[in-house]
């Protein structure tokens, strides 16, 4: 027999002073691809000073929209991020394709470094653009013009100057029309030495022709953020092409996280989606960064 008042007298709830705690919460277990080499991962902590944790925005800490401006990340991600930049010996870098700027206000996350446009932007201690970049922001605004005139018919299509680098979204972009998009582009680009052009999921980009993409970026920011003589392990979380050169430029004994079933990466370790990115981030944040370097700092003292 049950009536309004057994609900309204608090009797049948938990008092909230003697309530079992919460279970466990799924941020607190690493994924099953990484746990299935926590051993390796591991004794890659404990065999480093510090950590480098180096992460793509769109698709790896947040879920991929329908328009570029519709993407955000999950407070609890921020949480998780912001968490794992407060420990010492340990540095955060957002590595992203958007402009600086755009990711560093989507962040919203201050003690942590960031890179746009694939690197050719960074702001560890100070802000610096690639002199070869820069030189070509005028270029590329005026691309962008073109393209937009010359795709003015394509609905959907969303040409974004980027300053030192332009996206061509088609994400919305109707599938029999996605050919025309691309013939435009690549007809631009083929005019043009100074100018390249790169693709990822739905976007092509222009980029000045100079040598430069995430690995080096990650690179950069190592040199930036390790401190001399400190080895750190480098980490690379990211989901799409783009985010090779990164894998690639880790290597032995860096540790590349793929973000997504997409075949063919050079990552050694692959995660689901965004919120297995932050189940993975909690992780390394409460129990990871509590292995590096472990070896050394649990020589007793005095047994010298
Ligand atoms: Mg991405």
């Amino acid at each position: 027999m049950s009536n309004a008042t057994d609900s309204d007298d608090g009797t049948d709830e938990p008092d909230a002073e003697t309530a079992p705690e919460a279970a466990p919460d799924a941020d607190h277990e690493i994924p099953v691809p990484l746990r299935d080499n926590l051993h390796a991962i591991v004794e890659e902590l404990v065999n480093h000073e510090g950590l480098l944790v180096a992460l793509d925005f769109d698709g790896t800490l947040a879920t991929i929209e329908r328009r570029p401006d519709e993407a955000a990340i999950p407070d609890r991600t921020r949480e998780a991020v912001a968490a794992l930049a407060d420990h010492p010996n340990v540095a955060v870098a957002v590595v992203s394709g958007r402009e600086l700027a755009d990711v560093r206000e989507r962040v919203g996350l201050p003690d942590v470094s960031y890179a746009g446009n694939h690197g050719l932007e960074i702001q560890a201690d100070e802000y610096e653009v690639h002199p070869t970049a820069r030189d070509a922001e005028e270029d590329i605004a005026r691309l962008c013009d073109l393209l937009r005139d010359e795709l003015a018919d394509v609905d959907g299509v969303i040409v974004e100057n980027k300053g030192v680098t332009a996206t061509v979204h088609h994400r919305l972009v109707d599938d029999e029309s996605v050919p025309v998009v691309e013939n435009a582009v690549e007809a631009l680009v083929a005019t043009r030495d100074d100018v390249r052009l790169t693709t990822g999921k739905d976007v092509l980009e222009l980029r000045p022709a100079v040598e430069w993409d995430k690995g080096e970026a990650v690179r950069e920011l190592y040199d930036e953020l390790v401190p001399d003589g400190e080895r750190w392990l480098p980490v690379y979380v990211g989901d799409d092409t783009t985010d090779e050169a990164a894998f690639s430029l880790l290597g032995e004994p860096g540790l590349g996280v793929k973000v997504g079933d997409d075949p063919g990466t050079e990552a050694p370790y692959r995660v689901a989606d965004p919120e297995s990115v932050r189940a993975v981030l909690t992780w390394l944040s409460d129990y990871g960064v509590g292995f590096l370097d472990a070896d050394r700092r649990n020589v007793p003292v005095g047994t010298a």
